[in-house]
């Protein structure tokens, strides 16, 4: 993996270990090489991430729709800042650029990123590795919600294993980096599942 997508807040929590893990992890993927894309706001956990990675000399690529550059909450010292039209063309080319997602802790915007992921990886619309990184337990209960799609069956076993969850960056990137494509596979019958 040379490049990942990351996910995460906007907001800046008041509890520091949310920033704080979000710049351990931008240091820690520049000093492994790998670039980050995002989505080029300053703000937050995202903005925590990017000055990180860009401080320990990593690449940081931003993707940020003409509505929020607006705004004015593009970052202005990324290695490169797209500024695209409408939110689609921006996940569009996060999941071009990107060998892969992970998210952090986030709210809703990072939640519709990363059920965009897994559902097009699904779908076989990509075929490229999600992560959540849990930090502090903030996705103990999505796990869990994960889990019990899958033994309820509105998850298929073949997609339970699309989403890597873990506490531990290092391992959660290396079983991400070892990961084989999920067989996309689309149900036409309902007695397929
Ligand atoms: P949220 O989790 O609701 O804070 O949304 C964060 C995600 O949505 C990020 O991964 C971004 O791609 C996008 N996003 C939301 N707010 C902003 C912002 N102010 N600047 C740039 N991107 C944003």
């Amino acid at each position: 993996m040379r490049r990942l997508a990351i996910y995460c807040g906007s907001a800046s929590p008041p509890d520091a270990i949310y920033l704080t893990a979000a710049r351990a992890v931008g240091q820690a993927l520049a000093e492994r090489g790998i670039g980050v894309v995002y989505g080029g706001g300053r703000l937050g956990l995202m903005g925590a991430l990017a000055d990180a990675a860009l401080a320990a000399g990593g690449t940081v690529i931003g993707v940020i729709p003409q509505a929020l550059e607006d705004a004015e909450v593009a970052h202005r010292g990324l290695t490169e800042l797209h500024i695209v039209g409408t939110m689609h063309e921006r996940k569009q080319l996060f999941t071009d650029l990107a060998d892969g997602f992970l998210a952090l802790p986030g709210g809703t915007g990072t939640m519709d990123e990363l059920w965009e992921a897994l559902s097009w990886a699904q779908l076989g619309y990509h075929a490229k590795p999600v992560g959540l990184l849990n930090v502090a337990g903030y996705y103990d209960a999505l796990i869990a919600f994960w889990e019990k799609a899958g033994e309820v069956g509105f998850v298929r076993a073949p997609h339970r294993a699309l989403l890597h969850a873990g506490s531990d960056l290092g391992d959660l990137l290396g079983r991400m980096a070892a990961s084989h494509p999920v067989q996309p596979i689309i149900y036409s019958r309902a007695e397929d599942l």
